[in-house]
């Protein structure tokens, strides 16, 4: 299986990374048959996060037998060093492990540093002096964030938002991440579901452009996974038929569209505006039952709460008008439904 070098980590993970988010939405038998698979057909590597519910639990139950043969990574949402001493030992214990290869700040809205209030980056070395972890990586969805994390040099690992749906300030990360030798972990590689053409998400990620990308699909099904393992045997290439579907997907999915990146938020109506502002390419582009649930249809009518602040707005790096295409999407849902 063809191998990335995280970058300064040195770890050599296999070029498909699994993400498990999606096995919290399978029963633990199922999860634990799919890691396996994964693991015994070459994928070494594995990411989750205490914020995944049952996932650590499930990953400790697939591996406590092969633990020194893989990598993982794992993200804590604390906002304070208690916080994250309880995380990380809840996440040794669910994992079934003494050791995190990657430890990574799941998406703060500021750069941890040294000596900062929060005392969370200081917490972080101090779990690497004890061996609890290996390296410190951050994930974010904010380009500031992921600029300044970069170019403090405090970080093993960036995870960040990438597909070939990237814009360039996007792509400027990646690059960003290879001049400072920190690995690149990708996340969102089928763009939160728009992209339905796994051959060429893969294609793209595959460029040598790109050969310090690990991307990490997120994976519920065998057939998913069976998808991916195939892509190892048969790498596809990047040759007209794909670069067509690339350049087909770029073209509709230009303009008003709404990344799904979360830039803009928090929106103090309480709207998921990361889900919402792009529904209508949602039902028309991913299966559709989820998307029509009394949940979400409760999520969307959150938008007749819009104050029209215009905060999303602002923050939104697209340029967009957030506020006009939530009631765009609203007003398409409702005759959808
Ligand atoms: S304009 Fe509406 S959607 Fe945007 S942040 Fe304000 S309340 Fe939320
Ligand atoms: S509206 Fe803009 S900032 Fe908000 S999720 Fe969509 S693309 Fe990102």
């Amino acid at each position: 299986m063809q191998k990335v070098r995280l970058g300064k980590t040195e770890l050599e993970v296999s070029k498909n990374g699994f993400g498990a988010l999606p096995i919290q939405r399978i029963s633990k038998k199922e999860a634990v048959y799919l890691l396996q698979k994964a693991f015994y057909h070459g994928i070494n590597y594995f990411d989750t996060a205490r914020a995944y519910s049952d996932s650590e639990e499930k990953l400790g139950a697939a591996f406590s037998y092969t633990r020194d043969k893989l990598i993982i990574s794992t993200k804590t949402a604390a906002q304070t060093a208690e916080e994250f001493w309880k995380d990380l030992d809840e996440s040794l214990l669910k994992l079934q492990t003494d050791y995190i290869d990657i430890y990574q700040f799941h998406n703060p809205a500021f750069c941890p540093k040294p000596g900062d209030e929060t005392g969370l980056y200081d917490a972080a070395l101090k779990a690497k002096e004890q061996g609890k972890i290996r390296h410190i990586g951050i994930t974010n969805h904010r380009l500031a964030v992921a600029e300044e994390a970069i170019a403090s040099g405090l970080y093993e690992t960036m995870q960040f938002p990438f597909s070939y749906l990237a814009a360039e300030a996007d792509i400027r990360v990646v690059e960003l991440c290879k001049e400072a030798d920190m690995g690149f972990i990708a996340m969102k590689g089928l763009s939160g579901g728009l992209i339905h053409n796994s051959a060429a998400a893969f294609a793209f990620m595959a460029q040598p452009q790109y050969a310090h990308v690990a991307p990490i699909w997120g994976i519920q099904k065998e057939k998913e996974l069976d998808e991916f393992l195939s892509y190892e045997v048969c790498p596809p290439v990047l040759a007209k038929e794909l670069q067509a579907e690339i350049d087909g997907d770029r073209k509709e999915l230009s303009g008003d569209f709404c990344r799904g990146c979360g830039y803009c938020m928090p929106c103090p109506a309480g709207i998921e505006i990361n889900n919402c502002a792009r529904m209508s390419l949602m039902l028309r582009r991913a299966p559709q039952e989820a998307w029509l649930s009394p949940e979400w249809q409760a999520k969307m009518q959150k938008i007749d709460g819009c104050m029209h602040c215009n905060k999303c707005k602002k923050k939104c790096p697209y340029g967009l008008d957030t506020p006009a295409l939530l009631a765009k999407n609203y007003e398409d849902y409702k005759t959808f439904l």
